[in-house]
């Protein structure tokens, strides 16, 4: 494996993405980029300025004015920062995800993104994870994953992760609902929608446990090392 090595892990909601490309990234000692954060921290700023989701045009301007930036933790991992607070913890909030969609479907705040990501990955060595990595952020990429489960699978996973959070959980019909409805938006998107890159490996992770998808990935890398 290259030391600038770029390994693109895209995926529905609920298919180990963050858990396996964070896990990837440490042990072979790359950085992790998680590209959902950067599009949840823009949400927040259009919360907390108030502007209306719906409001392309406002949503352009406040991007435009919207400082990012994600640091490396050892300890925590990535940490992101939105004009000079962090808050990565301040982002996985419901209201954020209820409104999410909203910011994700606009070109211009894409592109913002896409060219956020591409500067933070321009000296490789890193995983990045998100919808659109390896077809439209980094598509010449070497290593390309897209992981999948079952509706049911990914549903239980979520359960699981917030009953271990501390969170009290829809019950698991409810958060299966939840999940359909942001891959259908996710996937029906107009622009970057969520897709299986053509070169990218598909991992169907339904039934196996995360050390074994983190396996997976690695063997793959390494196998094919160059
Ligand atoms: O990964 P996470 O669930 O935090 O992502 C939140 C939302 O951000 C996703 O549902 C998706 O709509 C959007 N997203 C995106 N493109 C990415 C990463 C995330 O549109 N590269």
């Amino acid at each position: 494996m290259k030391k600038n090595v770029i390994i693109t892990i895209d995926g529905p909601a609920g298919a180990g993405k963050t858990t396996v490309a964070k896990e990837v990234a440490k042990r072979l000692g790359l950085l992790y980029l998680d590209t959902g954060a950067m599009y949840r921290a823009m949400t927040l700023k259009a919360l907390n300025e108030k502007i209306r989701v719906e409001d392309e045009k406002k949503l352009i301007d406040v991007s435009n004015e919207t400082n990012l930036s994600v640091m490396k933790d050892e300890q925590k991992g990535m940490r992101i920062w939105l004009d000079g607070k962090e808050v990565t913890d301040e982002i996985r909030t419901e209201e954020v995800t209820n409104n999410i969609w909203w910011v994700c479907k606009v070109k211009d705040v894409r592109e913002k993104m896409k060219n956020m990501q591409r500067q933070v990955g321009s000296n490789g060595g890193i995983v990045v994870e998100g919808r659109d990595i390896g077809t439209v952020v980094f598509p010449d990429a070497p290593y390309k994953f897209y992981l999948d489960a079952s509706i049911d699978e990914r549903a239980k996973r979520r359960w699981l992760e917030q009953t271990n959070k501390g969170i009290e959980s829809s019950d698991i019909e409810k958060l299966k609902q939840d999940i359909e409805k942001r891959d259908k938006s996710d996937m029906e998107r107009e622009i970057a929608p969520l897709k299986k890159a053509e070169d990218a490996i598909n991992v169907d992770t339904t039934g196996l446990t995360i050390e074994q998808v983190i396996e997976k990935v690695i063997s793959i890398v390494n196998q094919n090392a160059t």
